[in-house]
């Protein structure tokens, strides 16, 4: 199928309440307008360069959300127009969003992300750690940034009960946390591989890349 019929596809299978994020990272501009063209205004990309010069080439009515892993030393780039920051994983860079959107007189939302899966390599925090930064005095004090919601990747794995347990132990780090915060909204889980499960577990917003643009070329 074509990328536009991808993305027809899915706003059409997606319940209304989940968010379409497209995964543009690798992929050229022509790619991304066809995706454009057939009515998509979120992309997702993890590199903030990559990021930065689409957002300078493409429509100003797109949104962009950084789901990549963010050094702190570049936040700056994406300040002026990103709108979601995904995969928040420290005091200390919610500090730097901060101090970026205030110089560019934005708020930038964010969501933190939680460690789910098993494998080691994954980013992220634990909940309490989550909890942590929600009650600090610090992020009390920040007034350029919100916190909307928690991020997720679960384990690659064909184990498709492993998943849907790192799905819920999300939903539940979510309502948890939830019913002390209740300015959080999000819950950005499921990809390509996994993201009927992570609907079914209550997800809002779904990161599908490959299968909407094709296999990534790293080339
Ligand atoms: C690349 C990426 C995706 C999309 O992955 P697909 O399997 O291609 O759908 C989703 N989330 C994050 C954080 C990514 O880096």
């Amino acid at each position: 199928m074509s990328i536009a019929e991808n993305i027809k596809k899915y706003k059409s299978e997606l319940p209304e309440t989940v968010k379409l994020i497209a995964i543009s990272k690798t992929k050229p501009n022509e790619d991304l307008m066809e995706a454009y063209n057939a009515g998509q205004r979120i992309f997702g990309e993890n590199k903030i360069q990559e990021m930065t010069t689409k957002w300078e080439e493409l429509p100003e009515d797109i949104e962009w959300h950084m789901v990549g892993h963010v050094q702190r030393n570049k936040v700056k780039y994406m300040a002026p127009f990103v709108s979601l920051i995904h995969a928040v994983d420290s005091l200390k860079l919610l500090k730097e969003i901060n101090k970026r959107a205030k110089q560019n007189d934005r708020t930038i939302n964010c969501l933190l992300q939680i460690k789910i899966a098993e494998e080691d390599s994954k980013f992220g925090i634990t909940a309490a750690e989550a909890r942590e930064i929600l009650e600090s005095e610090a992020y009390a004090n920040m007034n350029n940034v919100k916190v909307t919601g928690l991020m997720g990747m679960a384990t690659f794995t064909e184990d498709e009960e492993q998943v849907r347990a790192e799905f819920q132990r999300l939903k539940t780090v979510f309502e948890e946390l939830k019913s002390d915060f209740p300015e959080l909204e999000e819950i950005s889980m499921g990809m390509s591989g996994d993201y009927k499960i992570a609907v079914d577990c209550g997800s809002t917003m779904v990161r599908i890349g490959s299968s909407i643009f094709g296999e990534r070329n790293y080339n």
